[in-house]
């Protein structure tokens, strides 16, 4: 039974070592997290199974790394210095703020409850704007990146003069992006500094529609291959209110959260928005020259996008369980092995000094392959429920019996099974069992 309770997922992962607030030394820091040794891992984890996915078994689509920070020509051709704001409110009465277009009633103050106290909206620019280099004057300014997305804009010509590249093809980015939101909320759901993984995929205008259906059941498919139960999962088409300045038609893959049903991906139509916008202010063409039909075009994008940090918040609570084996409650994150920070617990059955060099020696074999905690401290069904608790989907108990059979047991997380397994076979096991 999937979390419907939020604090127990946050409280597990700072227990544990998923999640902690940060600064929480000085008191902390608002709506920004810092991931902790597990954490680390598990957002490598998705950013991997993303790559994996998106760039590594196809053959159309590359991957930059672009700059975070960016002079202002960027965003004012993108249109976000003009247009990437969102409106914000006050409650006169109670001094809360707001943003407008996510309130459920715009006259009632959800905090207070009072009507008709907001002041009129203001446009906010979500923008982090800064100064690049030691004097604070206009000709200095520069942005945090909002989105990735306008690195692969900008190095459009760049990637197809580099890799020879022809519609359709896609560029694709994982890193840091900032937004000074009004209201962060919900864990890390939403927070100023966030990590995405986007991608844009260039095609023939006559075939962007075919593409961008394409891409939306692509990706409701990852999400369950990864294991996210299809009821808590939906794709929803916005409607012409709320695109996006650039988008000609979005779907959000949308996930039961524990609030609602709330966005944790978009698919845009982008259409030749930003190759336009940025050949008129760089005077560069930016465009695509097809020798075949000698025509010379700008491609349509579908844009699949996604945050790094809001997935993470989503597998978990898809994966959160409690069940009950042998009389006793046990919490259990049934996170998909490719997202588990540790794929293997090896676990000496008792601290002798006899077990612990074949239990090393095992460790070392799987280390080769896949990240391994080793654990040799309390009582092993102690410590199968911790290791339960965070994720691991297998262990490995090596018991003094090992020492003359050359087998150990494996424990699957999921059914509690233990099987025994010669040493010799254990690496090829332990990957069929994981499927990779
Ligand atoms: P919203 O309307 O919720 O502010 P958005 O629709 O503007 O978000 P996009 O610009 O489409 O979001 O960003 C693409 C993806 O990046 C989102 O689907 C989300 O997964 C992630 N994302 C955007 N803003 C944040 C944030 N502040 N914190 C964490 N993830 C974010």
């Amino acid at each position: 039974m999937p979390a419907t309770d939020l604090d127990q997922v946050v409280n597990l992962c700072k227990r544990r070592g998923y999640v902690y607030p940060s600064a929480e030394i000085y008191g902390g820091f608002r709506s920004t997290y810092d991931y902790g040794p597990l954490g680390a891992l598990m957002l490598r984890n998705i950013r991997e199974a993303w790559i994996h996915s998106m760039v590594q078994m196809r053959d159309d689509v590359v991957l930059i790394d672009a700059a975070v920070l960016g002079p202002p020509q960027i965003w004012e051709a993108s249109g976000h210095l003009a247009n990437f704001t969102d409106p914000l409110v006050d409650c006169t009465n109670c001094k809360t703020r707001w943003r407008l277009d996510k309130l459920d009633d715009p006259n009632t103050c959800p905090n207070c409850g009072k009507q008709g106290t907001f002041t009129e909206p203001r446009q906010f620019n979500l923008m982090f704007k800064t100064h690049a280099g030691p004097i604070e004057d206009e000709g200095a300014v520069a942005y945090l990146r909002p989105e990735t997305a306008q690195g692969m804009f900008v190095n459009f010509s760049n990637v197809l003069n580099s890799t020879r590249r022809k519609p359709p093809f896609g560029i694709a980015q994982v890193g840091k992006s900032f937004r000074n939101e009004i209201t962060p909320q919900n864990w890390i759901f939403r927070t100023r500094e966030f990590e995405q993984m986007e991608m844009e995929y260039f095609v023939p205008p006559a075939d962007s529609l075919k593409w961008y259906e394409y891409w939306c059941t692509e990706r409701m498919n990852w999400y369950l291959d990864l294991g996210v139960p299809a009821d808590m999962l939906r794709l929803r088409a916005h409607d012409p209110d709320e695109l996006s300045h650039y988008s000609s038609g979005t779907s959000d893959v949308e996930f039961r959260f524990p609030w609602g049903w709330d966005e944790a991906e978009g698919i845009a139509q982008r259409g030749d928005y930003d190759l336009t916008q940025h050949s008129i202010h760089s005077g560069e063409k930016l465009d695509y020259f097809d020798q075949a039909t000698n025509e010379r075009y700008k491609p349509y994008v579908i844009e699949p996008a996604v945050g790094v940090t809001r997935l993470f918040a989503l597998f978990l609570l898809a994966a959160y369980d409690e069940d009950v084996v042998n009389d006793e409650t046990r919490t259990v994150l049934r996170l998909h092995p490719r997202l588990a920070p540790y794929k293997v617990a090896v676990l000496p059955l008792s601290k002798k000094d006899t077990l612990t060099p074949l239990a090393q020696q095992v460790r070392k074999q799987l280390s080769q392959r896949y990240m391994v905690d080793y654990d040799e401290t309390q009582a092993i069904g102690r410590r199968y429920r911790r290791q339960d608790e965070i994720g691991t989907p297998l262990c490995v108990t090596i018991d003094f019996d090992s020492l003359d059979d050359g087998a150990v047991t494996i424990r699957d997380r999921d059914t509690t099974e233990q099987v025994r397994v010669p040493i010799e076979s254990l690496l090829g096991e332990v990957g069929s069992r994981l499927g990779f």
